[in-house]
């Protein structure tokens, strides 16, 4: 996988307290790191392409629904290294295809579709048999990349000068980034995660992710679960708003199921007094606008 840009990218904004003051806030736009395989999932996939290859695999398996940010950085990825790729997909074919199905089956992702009875039980030794029989050896990507060697790469994400930030956000969806993060930070350091699942749930499989990895944070983590406006892939005219007028005022634009809805809480928080005015911050934009061609499609928006 190569990069897009080897120097990262950054975009300084101004975020409004009350009273009119404002907040610097500096985002850095991993979004913009490859062309295609956006944001996290191009430091997720990294560590296990390689393993990948190293252990002689020459395709990719892996799991998600049908607008999956994840299936798509799959589907580039292997095209890129040259390895076959087969998306399995929760639920039934909708033809024609949308927007992130029908470009990861233009990259060659064969896409196998399973009920979503099945889908929940895939970890089972009864569906990944099936697989094994059905498409051969693979090499297995967990729904969402999360894994060890994900972890490992998102422990890259912040660089020397990211490290100076005293506070940095980033949005949640399996933990797998955030945990990256929270083991790499320095002391002194806070790892903002915004889930953009409903429930209190995701602390514990953070911990619980922590815990398995042995991962022994440095620095300080929060967990916010107020953002989420109604679960995952659930939006209310405000957010659908806010993601509009944040493009319209910083140039920047965000998706609505992951980083606009961090955005939102960061601006809330500002709001609220979370940060004095010299806090250093830092906002991790982690892609995610492959899926916004799908989602104005979905649900008959226009962002
Ligand atoms: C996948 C994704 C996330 C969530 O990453 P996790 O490691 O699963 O928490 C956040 N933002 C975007 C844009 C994503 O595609």
């Amino acid at each position: 996988m190569s990069k897009y840009s080897e120097t990262d990218c950054y975009q300084n904004i101004e975020l409004p307290l009350n009273g009119g003051r404002v907040i610097p806030v500096t985002i850095k736009r991993l979004d913009l790191l490859h062309p295609d395989i956006q944001g996290n999932k191009y430091y997720k996939l990294k560590y296990n392409l390689e393993e990948a290859r190293l252990s002689g695999h020459d395709t990719l398996l892996t799991f998600g629904g049908a607008y999956s940010n994840h299936i798509h950085a799959t589907a580039v990825a292997a095209r890129e290294a040259g390895m076959k790729a087969i998306g399995v997909i929760r639920g039934e074919p909708a033809f024609p295809l949308n927007p992130t199905l029908s470009t990861v089956q233009a990259l060659g992702m064969h896409l196998h579709y399973i009920s979503r009875g099945d889908y929940r039980q895939k970890k089972t030794g009864k569906i990944l048999d099936a697989l094994k029989a059905k498409f051969g050896r693979f090499y297995l990507l967990p729904e969402g990349g999360t894994n060890h060697l994900a972890i490992k790469g998102c422990e890259e994400i912040l660089n020397h000068e990211d490290k100076q930030a005293l506070f940095v956000a980033v949005p949640i969806g399996t933990g797998g980034t955030f945990c990256g993060l929270v083991s790499s930070a320095e002391p002194g350091q806070t790892i903002m995660g915004f889930s953009s699942l409903k429930g209190e749930f995701i602390r514990n499989e953070v911990q619980e992710l922590l815990q398995v990895y042995s991962i022994r944070p440095r620095c300080q983590w929060e967990i916010y679960t107020r953002y989420h406006f109604g679960g995952y892939a659930k939006f209310t005219p405000e957010l659908l708003g806010f993601v509009k007028s944040f493009r319209l005022t910083t140039g920047i634009p965000l998706d609505p199921i992951y980083t606009g809805k961090m955005m939102y809480g960061m601006l809330d928080l500002a709001e609220k007094g979370r940060f004095v005015e010299d806090s250093r911050i830092l906002v991790l934009h982690t892609g995610g606008l492959q899926g916004i061609p799908g989602f104005n499609e979905r649900f008959g928006t226009n962002l």
